[in-house]
């Protein structure tokens, strides 16, 4: 095996030269930021790519949550996972709302929808769900609780780029999904995210609210933020689109050779996806259970001492944070399922540039624990 570190992720490069000709057109036309051709560019490419209606490019999901959240006008308390990376949660203290948390499903690891209802308040407005690692959320049954209250539903889709299911991109449920283009997903900008929009008028005020408010030149309508992506981040996410389903085709082979090579090892249970789903392979999540030789945390310090860095995505969960776990909903006996994934989980290296032998090293360590 080569020497090198072996982290958890590494993010996907386009050829170098690739970019000069687009950085020349840049200066050459001298327009870096707001809504340049390169920026609008992306924008119809990723919605033909995606397969949705609208997308509206940012500078980071984080911030493409918060303003999603302050384009529906959502306040008083909203249902979210405590099972999650903790931008999800942040997003709603940065507009001033109550995160009340509700337990995972043990399959999915995502939100559980038979447990949603009851946490329900007069003050509720609104469901955040996490298409986590990208399998898709239950969906119809969340959209029918939201149906019945009246409540908004934002999905934080960071994980679930490309990712359909039988009706076409998951990215289409709810009222917004917001995209990351962290270095670190799937498909990466260095930083970006993005809000899918279901039509002209929703992206118009998003558009507005990245733009500090401004409807035009002289008319500012709202406390918006800056949000904007660049045109240098936006060209990089072009090169990046070229590559992309070569980039999805190689964690698919990484995650296939994984199971081969875990499957019957026992304490060990790679976390599936749902029926009928078309992955991303974003992560390669395996639970590490009582029946395995050795202790979760344990594993990941052998690794490391390997030179492997897996990663514990999720742990701690958000609720365990000091901003949150003084809520009601963050109490440690109402979360068991996130509890007991977040003490059992561990997300192995998935990268195009991982080799195969790399992956048997791997997993070789992990089957002789
Ligand atoms: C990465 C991530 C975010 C934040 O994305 P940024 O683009 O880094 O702001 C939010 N939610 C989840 C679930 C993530 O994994």
């Amino acid at each position: 095996m080569s020497n090198h570190k072996i982290y958890v992720t590494r993010p996907f490069l386009p050829p170098l030269e690739e970019l000069i000709p687009h950085l020349q057109q840049i200066w050459a036309s001298g327009q870096l930021t707001n809504g340049g051709p390169y920026h609008q560019q992306l924008e119809a490419e990723l919605a033909r790519y995606l397969g949705v209606p609208h997308v509206a490019l940012f500078a980071n999901a984080t911030i493409g949550l918060v303003t999603a959240l302050q384009s529906l006008r959502i306040t008083g308390e909203v249902i979210t996972t405590p099972y999650s990376f903790v931008a999800t949660a942040h997003s709603l203290l940065w507009n001033g709302i109550k995160p009340v948390f509700v337990d995972i499903d043990e399959k999915t690891l995502n939100l559980d929808p038979s447990k949603i209802e009851a946490a329900i308040t007069p003050q509720t407005t609104a469901i955040l769900p996490v298409h986590c690692y990208g399998h898709p959320c239950d969906v119809e049954s969340i959209q029918k609780i939201a149906d019945d209250y009246n409540l908004k539903v934002i999905y934080d889709a960071a994980h679930a780029f490309g990712v359909k299911t039988g009706t076409g991109s998951v990215l289409k449920h709810g009222d917004l999904s917001v995209l990351s283009f962290h270095a670190t997903k799937v498909f990466n900008t260095f930083e970006g995210g993005a809000i899918v929009c279901p039509d002209a008028k929703t992206k118009e005020r998003i558009n507005h609210l990245k733009n500090f408010g401004f409807a035009n030149e002289t008319t500012v309508v709202a406390t918006g933020i800056n949000g904007k992506m660049s045109e240098f981040n936006a060209a990089l996410g072009l090169l990046q689109l070229k590559y992309v389903e070569q980039a999805i085709e190689r964690r698919q082979a990484i995650d296939q050779r994984y199971r081969e090579l875990l499957n019957r090892c026992p304490g060990i249970q790679c976390v599936d996806g749902v029926a009928g789903e078309t992955a991303n392979y974003a992560y390669f999540p395996i639970l590490v259970g009582s029946d395995f030789p050795i202790s979760r945390d344990a594993l990941y310090d052998l690794l490391a001492s390997r030179g492997i860095h897996a990663r514990r995505y999720f742990y701690p969960l958000i609720s365990d944070f000091p901003m949150y776990k003084g809520l009601p909903s963050a109490q440690p006996h109402l979360l068991p399922v996130a509890r007991r994934m977040a003490s059992q989980i561990l997300c192995l290296p998935i990268y195009p540039d991982l080799s195969d032998a790399e992956v048997e090293t791997i997993a070789g360590i992990i089957t002789q624990a």
